[in-house]
C-alpha cells in the first residue's frame, strides 16, 4: 500500500490574497468574519488541490492567519497573562494582539483592555534554519493548559465537507515547549508537560471522534541535539499519547535523526516521518529499525528548495524502502511545503526553459501524483511526465546557462592563499591609519540613509522603463549627494553613498550577477503576512561588469572623506536565495565570493579605501546539528575572506553583521578576519560586546550605539553611557562609533537628530579619553 501527504501547504494564496485580507483587515477595511471567510476559501482551494493530486489526506491545522505556533498558544489556552486579556475581546482580537502588540493609547480604552502603555508583541524568531519566523510563546511556573478546539475542528470539518479525508498536522508538545520560552529566572519550561499532555490527549480524543484517521504531531527537535531530559519527555510524551487510540504521524524535518534515530524509531506511535533530502543516509537504517507494524513516511521532495526532483532517483530510493518494509510506504516532500512558493510553473519573469526546471507547491504536488502511479505499477500510466521531468533535470544539469567553463577553471586554478591578506592585522592597521588618518572613535554608519517615497518611486519607475537612464542616475545622483552632504554636516569620519539604488542587498547584487534568475511570483512568507521573493541562484555566478564602482566613485568625488564601498558578502547571498542543488553549497558560496571579490579590487583600483562587505546572515546559516558546525564555518569564513582578500594593506575592510548570538562563534569571526566589524548591539545593553571582550577579540570593531528599529531618538548621554561600557571590555584604541544597523527604515529627522547626539557622544568620549 502506498500513500501520500504533505506536512503542510503555503497559506497565503496563489496571488498572496491572505496577505492582501490581513493587512485589510488591520487598517480596518475588512470586518473578521470577511477576512475568515477568505482564509476558509483559501484552504478550501487548497486542499481541493491536494486532493485532486491524489493524496491520501489533505492537510488540516497548518492554516494560521499568522503564524502555526501562535496557534498552538490559543488552542491549548495559553496566552501569556502579560496581555491583560479581559475576555471582552474576541479570540481574533487576542490573536492579533499576541502576534502585533497592541499600541499604547489613553486609558479608558474602548477595547476594554489595560494596556495604556502598550503592550509588546511577542517575541519572534526563527523557525530551525529557514526564513521563516514564529511567535514564542512564553512560560512560567503559572501557565496552565486548557483545549479550545473549536477553531481546529471547524476546519476539521470543512474538509470532510469538501470531501476530503483529513490528516491534523500540529507541532508535537515536547517541540511546543522546547520553542517556547522560561519567561521566569531558574523556572524549567519542562515542568510543564505534565500539564500539557492531558491538553493533548483531549484533542487527540475529540478529533477521532471526528472521523480524523490521522493526527501528525511534528516534532522537529528530533533534529537538534538534544539534552537527555528533552529525550526523556518525548518518551513520556509518546508513551502517554500514543496510547489515546487516535493514530500518530510523529514527523520530524530539516536536520538528520542522528543519537536520536533510535529514540525516534522507538517511541510508540503509528507512524514516523523522516527527512529523506537533508539526511539521505539515515533513510535505509530508519526503514530497517523502525517496527514493522509502523507506517514510515519518506520526505523524498525537497520541501526547501525549488527544483523540479529527480523521479528516477526518488523511484529507486522508494522502491528500496518499499522491499525492506514489505510494500508499505507514505511519501511526501521532506517537510512543510511553506518554505517554497504556491506555484513557478507560469512564473511571468521566468523563461520557459527555466520554468521546466522548477518545481512549487503545486508542482510539487503532482509529482506526488506521478510517484504514486508509478509506484502502484503504473508506470506506464506517466510515463510521459517521467520523461519530462528526465529531460528537464538532464537539460538544466548540463545546460550552458548553468555551466560556465570559465568559472570552473578560475575555482580550479585558485591559490591556497587567496583568502588571506597580504600581511597580519597589526600590519595592515598601521597602514590603514597612516592612509585614513581617522580620529580615535571613528564614527560611521552601517550603509543605508532613510529610502524616502520619492527614492523609492524613481527606482521603480526606472525599473518599469518609464525613467531614462540618464535621469534616473541624476535622481540617484541627487539623493548621494543630500547624504554626502548631511554625512558632512553632521561630522562623520567614515562616510557612505546611502544605498539609494538598492530596493534589497541580495537582490541588487544577484540581479547584476550572472547565474542569478527573479521571479514575478515567488514569494514566501517570512512571518505573519509579510513575504520574501528570495533569488534564484541556478548556474555558476559570475560578474559581468561593475557593480557598485560607479555609485561609489561619484560619492567620493564629492567629499574628502573616506567613502566606504559597500558590498553583499558571499554567505548573505547563498543564505537569501534559493540555491542550485547540483553542487554542493560551499562551491557556489566560494563562486559568489570570486565575484564579490572582483568588485572588491576594482572598487580599491578606483580609489575607494573602505569598503564594507555585509555578512548579516553568516550565524543563520549554521547547520541545526553542532557536529557540521567547524564544516561550514570553514567553508563560510573562507568564501568572506576570499571575497574581501585581493586588497594592499591600506585598504580597510569592513563587515557587518545584526543581531545574534556571536559568542560561540567569536573564533570563527575573528578568522574572517576583517579589519573592522560593526554589530548590532544597543538592545542588548552592551551584553552581547562582553563575549568578544573576554575573547580579546583582535580587530576593530564598531557595537551599535543606538537601536535603528525605533523612531526613537536616544540623548547623547545614553550613547556615552553605552560607549563606555564598550570601553570598559574593548581596547578604546580598537573601538567604532556606529548606530546598530543600516537606516533605510527610518526618517530623515529622527535620523539626522539620532546621528548629531552619535557624533556628540564620539566627541565628548574622545575629550574624556
Ligand atoms: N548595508 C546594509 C544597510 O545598511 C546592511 C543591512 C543589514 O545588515 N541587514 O542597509
Ligand atoms: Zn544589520
Amino acid at each position: 500500500m502506498i500513500k501520500t501527504h504533505i506536512l503542510g501547504f503555503p497559506r497565503m494564496g496563489q496571488h498572496r490574497e491572505l496577505k492582501t485580507a490581513l493587512e485589510r483587515h488591520w487598517r480596518g477595511e475588512l470586518p473578521a468574519a470577511a477576512l475568515e471567510a477568505q482564509a476558509a476559501a483559501l484552504r478550501a482551494r487548497h486542499w481541493a488541490l491536494q486532493r485532486d493530486a491524489g493524496l491520501d489526506h489533505v492537510t488540516v491545522g497548518d492554516f494560521a492567519l499568522y503564524d502555526h505556533v501562535a496557534q498552538l498558544i490559543q488552542l491549548f489556552g495559553c496566552e501569556p497573562a502579560r496581555f491583560g486579556f479581559t475576555g471582552q475581546e474576541t479570540a481574533l482580537q487576542r490573536y492579533f494582539t499576541m502576534a502585533r502588540g497592541a499600541a499604547a493609547h489613553d486609558a479608558p480604552c474602548s477595547c476594554g483592555s489595560p494596556h495604556g502603555d502598550g503592550v509588546p508583541a511577542l517575541e519572534m524568531t526563527k523557525w530551525f534554519d529557514t526564513n521563516y519566523h514564529y511567535l514564542v510563546p512564553e512560560f512560567d511556573a503559572a501557565t496552565e493548559f486548557s483545549l479550545h478546539a473549536d477553531r481546529l475542528l471547524a476546519e476539521v470539518d470543512e474538509a470532510i465537507a469538501l470531501p476530503a479525508s483529513p490528516k491534523v498536522a500540529l507541532l508535537g508538545p515536547v517541540s511546543f515547549l522546547f520553542l517556547g520560552k522560561s519567561k521566569q529566572d531558574g523556572f524549567d519550561r519542562l515542568a510543564l508537560l505534565k500539564r500539557l499532555l492531558p491538553a493533548y490527549e483531549q484533542l487527540l480524543t475529540r478529533l477521532a471522534a471526528r472521523g480524523v484517521t490521522w493526527v501528525q504531531l511534528d516534532e522537529p527537535i528530533l533534529g537538534l541535539d538534544l539534552s537527555p531530559p528533552w529525550q526523556d519527555a518525548l518518551r513520556q510524551a509518546y508513551a502517554r499519547l500514543g496510547v489515546v487510540g487516535q493514530p500518530l504521524l510523529l514527523a520530524t524535518y530539516f536536520s538528520p535523526l542522528a543519537d536520536n534515530l533510535d529514540l525516534a524509531c522507538e517511541l510508540p506511535v503509528a507512524g514516523l516521518h523522516v527527512d529523506a533530502v537533508r539526511a539521505p543516509a539515515e533513510l535505509l537504517p530508519v526503514a530497517q529499525r523502525l517496527p514493522r507494524d509502523r507506517e514510515l513516511s519518506v520526505g523524498i521532495l525537497d520541501g526547501r528548495n525549488i527544483w523540479r526532483s529527480d523521479l528516477d532517483a526518488a523511484l529507486a530510493t522508494l522502491r528500496q524502502v518499499q522491499q525492506l518494509r514489505g510494500g508499505r510506504l507514505w511519501v511526501a516532500p521532506s517537510c512543510s511545503l511553506l518554505h517554497v512558493p504556491f506555484s513557478l510553473r507560469h512564473d511571468a519573469a521566468v523563461d520557459t526553459e527555466l520554468q521546466s526546471w522548477l518545481a512549487g507547491a503545486v508542482e510539487k504536488l503532482d509529482e506526488l501524483r506521478v510517484l504514486k502511479r508509478a509506484l502502484w505499477g503504473d508506470e506506464a500510466g506517466v510515463s510521459r511526465e517521467l520523461a519530462e521531468a528526465r529531460v528537464a533535470r538532464a537539460t538544466r544539469i548540463s545546460s550552458r546557462r548553468v555551466r560556465n567553463a570559465a568559472v570552473a577553471a578560475r575555482l580550479r586554478a585558485l591559490p591556497a592563499d587567496a583568502d588571506q591578506r597580504r600581511s597580519p592585522f597589526p600590519s595592515r592597521q598601521a597602514a590603514q591609519r597612516q592612509r585614513l588618518r581617522l580620529p580615535t572613535f571613528p564614527t560611521t554608519t552601517i550603509g543605508s540613509f532613510p529610502q524616502t517615497p520619492e527614492i523609492r518611486a524613481a527606482r521603480a519607475a526606472f525599473k518599469r522603463g518609464e525613467l531614462s537612464e540618464v535621469v534616473y542616475r541624476d535622481a540617484m545622483h541627487r539623493e548621494i549627494e543630500l547624504a554626502v552632504r548631511k554625512q558632512e554636516a553632521l561630522g562623520l569620519d567614515v562616510l557612505v553613498h546611502g544605498e539609494a539604488e538598492r530596493n534589497d542587498m541580495v537582490e541588487y547584487f544577484g540581479e547584476q550577477l550572472a547565474g542569478f534568475a527573479f521571479t514575478a511570483n515567488g514569494w514566501v512568507q517570512s512571518y505573519g503576512s509579510r513575504c520574501v521573493k528570495p533569488p534564484v541562484l541556478f548556474g555558476d555566478v559570475s560578474r559581468p561588469k561593475a557593480m557598485t564602482v560607479d555609485w561609489t566613485v561619484f560619492a567620493q568625488s564629492l567629499t574628502p572623506k573616506p567613502m566606504k564601498g559597500m558590498l553583499t558578502g558571499p554567505i548573505t547571498i547563498l543564505q537569501w536565495s534559493f540555491v542550485r542543488d547540483d553542487q554542493p553549497r560551499a562551491d557556489t558560496a566560494l563562486q559568489i565570493a570570486l565575484a564579490i571579490r572582483d568588485e572588491v579590487a576594482d572598487l580599491e583600483a578606483a580609489g575607494i579605501a573602505v569598503i564594507q562587505i555585509d555578512e548579516p546572515a553568516i550565524r543563520e546559516g549554521l547547520p541545526l546539528r553542532r557536529a557540521a558546525w567547524s564544516d561550514y564555518l570553514a567553508w563560510a569564513t573562507r568564501a568572506f575572506r576570499v571575497a574581501a582578500s585581493p586588497v594592499r594593506d591600506d585598504t580597510q575592510i569592513h563587515t557587518h553583521m545584526c543581531y545574534s548570538e556571536f559568542n560561540d562563534i567569536l573564533p570563527d569571526i575573528a578568522a574572517m578576519d576583517a579589519d573592522v566589524i560593526t554589530i548590532e548591539t544597543s538592545r542588548s545593553d552592551m551584553e552581547l560586546l562582553r563575549g568578544f571582550g573576554d575573547f580579546r577579540y583582535p580587530n576593530e570593531i564598531g557595537p551599535g550605539v543606538y537601536d535603528i528599529h525605533s523612531p526613537r531618538v536616544p540623548d547623547t548621554a545614553e550613547m556615552l553611557r553605552l560607549l563606555k561600557k564598550a570601553a570598559e571590555v574593548i581596547p578604546p584604541a580598537l573601538l567604532w562609533v556606529n548606530p546598530d544597523c543600516g537606516l533605510k527604515t527610518r526618517g530623515w529627522v529622527e535620523t539626522e537628530a539620532a546621528l548629531a547626539r552619535m557624533v556628540a557622544a564620539a566627541r565628548e568620549l574622545r575629550r574624556e579619553e
